[in-house]
């Protein structure tokens, strides 16, 4: 019996995003075919060589690939993250965009070192008001 699905998914443990972050994938055309990591910060730990985290998320991909046969891997940070220590962290917006885009980059080279033929998607979630509600924009990082 095969049950195959197209990636896995890395996200913030972080509540806001659940519900976004699934409809997101979905108009990407992943329903129900990702396997799903929730983890505080993503893979800051692993773009920290924190060996603990490093071990963790390329085992959860080497599972993910073992068992479902997937091809990509969806990296999905997010601005205003407390394992950052949040917006206050930061001097400025741009500081903390630039960390996070950083660390997405070290994380993806690290994953490509282990799995160089997996195609890792990196994306940066924040939340914007609009019309005094609260709304999800995702960037998808080239
Ligand atoms: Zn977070």
């Amino acid at each position: 019996m095969s049950h195959n699905c197209q990636a896995i998914v890395f996200t913030c443990m972080d509540f806001r995003f659940h519900s976004d972050i699934r409809d997101f994938l979905v108009s990407l055309g992943l329903k129900d075919e990702y396997d799903l990591v929730s983890l505080a910060g993503v893979t800051k730990g692993l773009a920290e060589d924190d060996a603990l985290s490093k071990e963790l998320i390329l085992k959860q991909i080497e599972i993910s690939k073992k068992l479902h046969s997937i091809s990509e891997v969806y990296l999905i940070h997010h601005m205003d993250c407390g394992a950052y220590g949040g917006h206050q962290a930061f001097d400025s917006l741009e500081e903390e965009k630039s960390k996070q885009l950083t660390d997405l980059s070290t994380a993806k080279k690290i994953i490509n070192e282990k799995f160089p033929a997996m195609e890792v998607k990196k994306i940066l979630a924040r939340v914007e008001s609009r019309d005094e509600k609260n709304e999800i924009d995702f960037e998808l990082i080239n």
